[in-house]
C-alpha cells in the first residue's frame, strides 16, 4: 500500500485534475457531469461526494473492475513489481463460486484470444485471415497490440480444443465462445471469422467480435459475443483500452464506426481513437468517453442520408456535456482507406483542418437540405432545437443558441422557445429514467424525493433531517416563513436522537440558533475538529450531490415547482421523524399498561386516555405524511 500511487491506479480509468494537493475527476459509479470524485493521494484515499463511494487503491479495483481482494492485491503487485506470497484465501462458497465462475470466464477468453492468436500462423489461418488483415494494410505491429487472430472453419475445432483444456461446455456456453446445440453438443461460434478481441479497461479480454470473409449472404458479416457475465455490449467501446492514455493526453477521442477503423488510425499514429461497432451510441459509452475527456470528434463517412440517420446518435454525446466536432470524410472513402491514402501526416492534417462543430454541421446540413422549403425548414428548426435542448450547461446551450440563430438569419427567441418546450416535456418524462440509472450504478444511494428511502443507514429519518440541515439550512421555508434550521429545530427541539454524532450536529445548529440567531456554515460542519462530526457531515452532504445537481437542472425551467418540493421534503422529513417518536412511545405505553398490576383505576385509565392520544397522533401524523408524500 506504501508503494501504490492511488492517482495512478484510479487515473487508469478516470482523467484527474490536480485541484490542490488532490485530484478530482468525474466518478465512475454513478453518472454525474460535475466532477465530485476526489483523489487524496497523501491519504491514498477516494471519495465520492455525489454517491459516497469511497476507499482505497484495493477497494477502487474490486469496486470498479468486480475483482476478489487477492485479484486486486496482485494487480497492484504487479504494477509496482512487488512480490507477494499467497496463503490460503478463505471466501465464502457463494463468493468462492461467483469469483470462480467470472475468474474462470476471464481465463477463457483470455485462452480463446491465444488459441485464434495462434491459428492464424497455421495455413489456414495464413490462408484466409492474414491474407485479409495483409489486404487492409493491417501490421504485424497492430495484429500484436490489439490481440487480432483466427477462428478455424470447423464446427468444433475450437470447442474441442478448449474441451481438452478442461473448460467444460456449460463454461464454454455461458461464455458465448460456442453455442449449445438443440440436440446436445458444441458449435463454434465465430467460425470461420477473423477475430478482434474486445478488452475491458484493465486490459482484460472480455469478449470477440468476428467478420466473416466469405460473400454468404445468409450469414451476418460481423458476429459479435452475446452478453455474458463478463461483456455488455452497450458498455463497451472498441479500443478504449489501447486508447485511454492517448485521448487523457490529447483531451480528445475520436470517434469512428468499425474496428479496423480504429487500428488504421493507430497506424496513422492516432491513437486516441475508439469505435462504437456499429450500434448507435448508448448512455453508458458516452459517459465511459467523458470519463477520460470532454472533447469528442466523430469521423463520418457516406451519404448524406446516412449521416442524416445517424445524427441522433450524436444527442447522446451532448446530453453527457460533451463538446462534439464532426470531420467528414471524402465521397466513397472511410477514415480507414483515407488513412491509408493520405498517410500518417497528411491524415493527421486532414483531421485537423476538417472538424467543424457539430451543431453547426447539422445545421448547415439540414439547411441545404431544406433549401427554401417552409416545411422543411421548419422541421430542421425543431431537429436542430432538438439537438440543443439536450446540452444541459446553460451557458453552452445559450451560446449555441445565439450562433444557431444567427447562421439561419433566424429569430433566437423563436428558437429559445422550442428549446425550452423541448426540454420541459423531456425532463417531465424523464426524471424517473435518471433516478433509476443512478440507482442501477449505486443500489444504496438514497433516491430523495421518493417515498422509500434506500440508505444503507440504520437510522435513515435522523440522517435525512441532518441532510436537509447541512443542505438547506439557510433557506427560507415560504410556508411556514422562517428558515429551514429554525423550523427543524422548533419542531425536533425535545426529540432524543439515537444516533450520538447526529445528535451533536443538531445540538450545533439548535445553539447557533438559540445562543446568536445564527446558522452554522457548512464549511465548519465539513472540515470540524471533531473528526466524527466532520465525517458524517461530508458523508450526509455528499449524499445529496447528484440530487442537488438535478434541481439545479430544473432550475432555470420549473423556479416555483422546484421550491416546493424541497418544503414538501421538508416538512415530510420533520413528520416522518416525529411519526417514529410517537410510535416508540406507543411502544413504551403498551409496556407499561401491560407492567402495570397494581393501579388504581384511575391510574389505570390515564394511562389509557395518554395511550389513546398517541395513537390518534400516530394517525395524524401518518395522514399528513401521505398528504406530503403525494405531494
Ligand atoms: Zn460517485
Amino acid at each position: 500500500m506504501d508503494a501504490t500511487r492511488i492517482e495512478e491506479v484510479v487515473g487508469d480509468f478516470v482523467t484527474l485534475k490536480k485541484r490542490g494537493v488532490n485530484y478530482l475527476g468525474l466518478c465512475p459509479f454513478h453518472n454525474e457531469k460535475t466532477p465530485s470524485f476526489n483523489v487524496n493521494p497523501t491519504r491514498g484515499i477516494y471519495k465520492c461526494f455525489g454517491c459516497g463511494a469511497a476507499g482505497n487503491a484495493v477497494n477502487f479495483l474490486m469496486e470498479h473492475e468486480h475483482v476478489s481482494y487477492p485479484d486486486a492485491i496482485r494487480n497492484l503487485a504487479a504494477r509496482y513489481n512487488i512480490e507477494i506470497e499467497e496463503d490460503a484465501y478463505n471466501p465464502t462458497p457463494e463468493q468462492a463460486q461467483q469469483l470462480t465462475e467470472r475468474d474462470r470466464l476471464y481465463q477463457l477468453h483470455a485462452f480463446a484470444q491465444s488459441y485464434f492468436a495462434q491459428y492464424l500462423q497455421t495455413d489456414e489461418g495464413k490462408a484466409i485471415g492474414l491474407s485479409y488483415f495483409r489486404e487492409r494494410g493491417i501490421t504485424d505491429e497492430s495484429i500484436q497490440k490489439f490481440g487480432l487472430g483466427y477462428s478455424p472453419d470447423g464446427y468444433t475445432t475450437f470447442s474441442d480444443f478448449a474441451k481438452n483444456s478442461a473448460y467444460s461446455e456449460e463454461e464454454l456456453a455461458s461464455s458465448g465462445l460456442s453455442t449449445l446445440r438443440e440436440q446436445g453438443g458444441l458449435v463454434d461460434r465465430f467460425r470461420g471469422r477473423v477475430i478482434f478481441p474486445f478488452y475491458n479497461l484493465s486490459g482484460k479480454i472480455i469478449g470477440f467480435g468476428g467478420r466473416i470473409l466469405t460473400n454468404d449472404k445468409k450469414v451476418a458479416k460481423y458476429l459479435n459475443s452475446p452478453e455474458t457475465l463478463l461483456y455488455r455490449k452497450s458498455e463497451t467501446l472498441y479500443g478504449l483500452f489501447q486508447a485511454k492514455k492517448a485521448i487523457q493526453k490529447n483531451d480528445n477521442c475520436y470517434l469512428v464506426e468499425g474496428y479496423t477503423d480504429v487500428i488504421s488510425l493507430h497506424q496513422a499514429g492516432i491513437e486516441n481513437v475508439a469505435a462504437s461497432s456499429g450500434t448507435s451510441l448508448t448512455q453508458e459509452q458516452a459517459r465511459l468517453i467523458r470519463r477520460f475527456t470532454r472533447h469528442v470528434t466523430v469521423l463520418y463517412d457516406g451519404d448524406a442520408a446516412g449521416i442524416k440517420a445517424s445524427l441522433r446518435g450524436i444527442d447522446i454525446l451532448l446530453e453527457h456535456d460533451l463538446l462534439v466536432k464532426v470531420v467528414l470524410m471524402p465521397d466513397g472513402e472511410d477514415p480507414d482507406s483515407h488513412s491509408r491514402k493520405l498517410g500518417p501526416q497528411g491524415f493527421q492534417d486532414y483531421l485537423a483542418d476538417e472538424a467543424v462543430d457539430f451543431i453547426h454541421f447539422k445545421t448547415r446540413m439540414l439547411f441545404d437540405a431544406a433549401k427554401n422549403d417552409p416545411v422543411l425548414r421548419a422541421e430542421a428548426i425543431r431537429d436542430i432545437a432538438e439537438s440543443l435542448s439536450r446540452i444541459s450547461d446553460p451557458i453552452l446551450r445559450s451560446t449555441y443558441s445565439t450562433g444557431t440563430a444567427n447562421l439561419l438569419k433566424f429569430d433566437e427567441q423563436t428558437l429559445l422557445t422550442e428549446i425550452n418546450k423541448q426540454r420541459l416535456q423531456r425532463l417531465k418524462g424523464k426524471s424517473a429514467d435518471d433516478q433509476s440509472a443512478i440507482e442501477a450504478v449505486r443500489p444504496e444511494v438514497q433516491a430523495y424525493g421518493k417515498q422509500e428511502v434506500h440508505v444503507k443507514n440504520d437510522l435513515p429519518q435522523e440522517a435525512d433531517i441532518i441532510r436537509i440541515l447541512l443542505q438547506y439550512g439557510d433557506k427560507l421555508l415560504d410556508s411556514q416563513n422562517c428558515t429551514v434550521t429554525s423550523f427543524i429545530c422548533n419542531q425536533l427541539d425535545e426529540i432524543a436522537w439515537d444516533s450520538p454524532v447526529y445528535q451533536r450536529i443538531f445540538n450545533i445548529y439548535l445553539e447557533g440558533l438559540n445562543q446568536f440567531q445564527s446558522i452554522p456554515d457548512i464549511h465548519q460542519l465539513l472540515n470540524h475538529t471533531d473528526p466524527e462530526i466532520a465525517g458524517a457531515a461530508v458523508e450526509l452532504y455528499g449524499k445529496s450531490y447528484e440530487i442537488s445537481e438535478n434541481w439545479s437542472l430544473k432550475h432555470d425551467i420549473l423556479i416555483v415547482a422546484l421550491d416546493k418540493n424541497i418544503e414538501a421534503d421538508v416538512i415530510s422529513a420533520v413528520t416522518r421523524i416525529n411519526l417514529k417518536k410517537v410510535l416508540r412511545l406507543i411502544e413504551e405505553s403498551k409496556q407499561k399498561i401491560k407492567d402495570a398490576t397494581q393501579l388504581s383505576p384511575e391510574e389505570h385509565d390515564q394511562l389509557v386516555a395518554e395511550h389513546l392520544a398517541l395513537e390518534k397522533l400516530k394517525i395524524q401524523l401518518a395522514q399528513q405524511l401521505g398528504t406530503v408524500i403525494t405531494h
